[in-house]
């Protein structure tokens, strides 16, 4: 097994980190990655700024799912658990415990790689893995490399160094990083994800009013909150819903926060939801209660009003986006059918959907509706009663589903 060992402060975690990563995995054949945030880097001191280890974990997590095949990246708390400074070499000797018989692989930049004979025993790192090296910058050619690599090969005969070019170079610090947060501006070197995090969380000096983002920062935050993976649905969602209010004259920017916000408690567990729903007072029937799936509209809809300022438009499109109910308004009818039928959607029957979503919005629901209730009879699972008295109440008002 080959495994992959990408250390460093991650203070925050930025593109170039991204771009580093994917290419190792891909050129040096990577079984594993491991993601070693370090609690104490013996070669730099952590600024004031530094936010608190689990922070740190968090952001690198979201590094590790944007990457391809996130299952096959891991973030360790190796070094963050560990007291005193985090010595590569005691790392290095620590995983060759943990996975014995496995060819382990350093992963570092320019500014590593042309100090690594300073570090503390570099003999044991060199002992223990191949070193691969990239460039940060355009100037980080084989001129810069060459004479380290002849250095490092004489003195330690024997090392494995190996030297990557980044095809998406990405020259950003995580220093430079932090200047530009602490003034409201570097989103762009940054996952949205992370930056989301960022936000939420006020670090780096950030202080965003969450009441009173703009797009792109709403969807960060969005996209904070869940696993990459749903990332392409929430955008499907957005586009479509905005889409949906432009055809039937409801407010596109309303369908679009709440396109945005909608599954952004997606993955809160159950006692998480069950929380979130006692602190807002939601009252939850028994069906709610033990269906997961059931909570997060209620709980996502919470969070637009009550963390982003979101108007009550956009809280009863997120709270009844699941189940739907009688008598719907033209934006909770288009969030509904939106979520369903977006273009990552696919489903049997989905083609039909999307044609009479621009036909008859009411007929789209109904259908919405009712694929719901014959999925879950199919499923032997509990049809949840505002479903039903939803399809009961658009048939009752003459509402078919030819349109
Ligand atoms: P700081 O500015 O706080 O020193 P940094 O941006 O150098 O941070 P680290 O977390 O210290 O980030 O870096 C971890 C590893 O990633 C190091 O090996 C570093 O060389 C490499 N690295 C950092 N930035 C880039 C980048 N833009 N492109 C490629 N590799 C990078």
């Amino acid at each position: 097994m080959k495994i992959g060992i990408f250390g460093g402060t991650f203070n925050p975690p930025h593109l170039g980190h991204l771009a580093a990563a994917q290419t190792a995995i891909d050129v040096l054949g990577l079984d594993k990655l491991l993601i070693i945030p370090a609690a104490v880097p013996p070669h730099k001191e952590l600024p004031e700024s530094t936010p608190a280890p689990p922070h740190r974990l968090a952001m690198a997590e979201k590094l590790a799912d944007a990457l391809l095949l996130p299952e096959t990246v891991e973030v360790s708390p190796l070094e963050l658990d560990r007291s005193g400074k985090s010595y590569t070499s005691d790392t290095l000797a620590q995983l060759k415990q943990q996975y014995p018989g496995a060819e382990l692989w350093l992963l570092m930049g320019t500014d590593m790689f042309l100090t690594l004979h300073l570090w503390h025993d570099p003999e044991a790192i060199l002992n223990l893995a191949g070193v691969c090296a990239f460039g940060r910058s355009e100037q980080d050619g084989e001129a810069v490399f060459a004479p380290q690599r002849e250095h490092l090969a004489k003195a330690f005969p024997g090392a494995k160094l190996t030297t990557i070019t980044l095809p998406g170079l990405v020259d950003i610090s995580s220093t430079r990083l932090r200047e530009l947060l602490a003034k409201g501006t570097g989103a762009e070197y940054l996952l949205p994800s992370v930056y989301g995090y960022i936000l939420m969380n006020g670090l780096y000096g950030t202080h965003a009013d969450l009441k009173h983002l703009d797009i792109p920062e709403l969807r960060a935050c969005s996209y904070s909150m869940v696993l990459e993976k749903r990332v392409r649905h929430i955008r499907g969602t957005e586009e479509e819903a905005v889409r949906l209010a432009e055809r039937w004259g409801a407010d596109p920017e309303y369908a679009r926060r709440a396109g945005i916000l909608h599954d952004c408690t997606k993955y809160l567990g159950q006692e998480e939801q069950l929380a979130l729903c006692k602190t807002y007072g939601v009252e939850l029937d028994e069906l709610e209660q033990s269906a997961i799936k059931l909570l997060h509209s209620k709980t996502g809809a919470c969070i637009a009003r009550h963390v982003f300022g979101e108007p009550d438009e956009v809280f009863h499109a997120i709270y009844w986006h699941t189940t739907a109910k009688a008598d719907m308004t033209t934006l909770e009818k288009i969030l509904y059918v939106a979520d369903y039928m977006e273009p990552n959607r696919s489903f049997d029957g989905v083609e039909r959907l999307r044609e009479l979503a621009y036909q008859n919005l009411d007929s789209a629901l109904l259908l919405g509706v009712e694929t719901t209730i014959q999925e879950m009879k199919d499923r032997s699972l509990p049809v949840h009663q505002n479903t039903l008295r939803a399809q009961n109440w658009l048939r009752e008002h003459g509402v078919t589903t030819e349109g």
